[in-house]
């Protein structure tokens, strides 16, 4: 244990995610040791993120403003929505540079355990938005594609817009053969 500050810097990094407690240590030290610019520098980021960036109203992505550049570029179907966890769960799809829909990210994932469940995730404005899209061009609601490529492990499938709400299995991601995406 540290005195005053410093321990408070250390339980501050140790409550960042992949972040033990050595690990805390050593990037305190770390931080006590480089220049005071390049320290101010990361404060101020750290408080610049927080004050202008936000979460798009559509998708819940980070987003610079209102609407993620994804939610606002016309030339994405509105047809196909991927459904994920988190925001950097898009960053790794949109690598691949395959994937022209739209997303929505839920927030999480239910967690008995961890007492998150289903109201604590952006379901209803998942529904919401499945509601008001354009109806599916055909009978079938969920389209395979027809290259499989590995999927990205919170993928949770992909949606058609639709005003059904049948609890049907969605094989409609691309990567939906090998997804962890629960039975709904
Ligand atoms: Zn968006």
């Amino acid at each position: 244990m540290y005195e005053g500050i410093v321990q408070d810097l250390i339980d501050e990094l140790g409550k960042l995610p992949g972040i033990g407690p050595k690990s805390a240590q050593r990037i305190a030290f770390h931080l006590l040791d480089a220049d005071d610019s390049s320290v101010r520098r990361l404060a101020e980021v750290l408080i610049k993120v927080k004050d202008t960036v936000r979460f798009c109203e559509v998708c819940g992505n980070v987003s610079a403003e209102d609407e993620c550049r994804i939610c606002s570029d016309p030339r994405r179907t509105e047809e196909i929505i991927c459904v994920v966890e988190e925001s950097k769960d898009i960053i790794a799809i949109e690598k691949i540079r395959e994937f022209k829909g739209r997303y929505h990210v839920l927030g999480g994932a239910i967690d008995p355990i961890g007492g998150v469940g289903p109201n604590d995730l952006r379901i209803t404005q998942l529904m919401s938005r499945l509601g008001s899209g354009r109806p599916p061009r055909s009978s079938s609601r969920w389209t395979r594609t027809s290259r499989a490529r590995p999927p990205p492990p919170t993928c949770h499938g992909c949606w058609r817009p639709s005003s059904s709400r049948s609890p049907a299995s969605p094989p409609g991601c691309r990567w939906a053969g090998t997804s962890t995406t629960p039975t709904r």
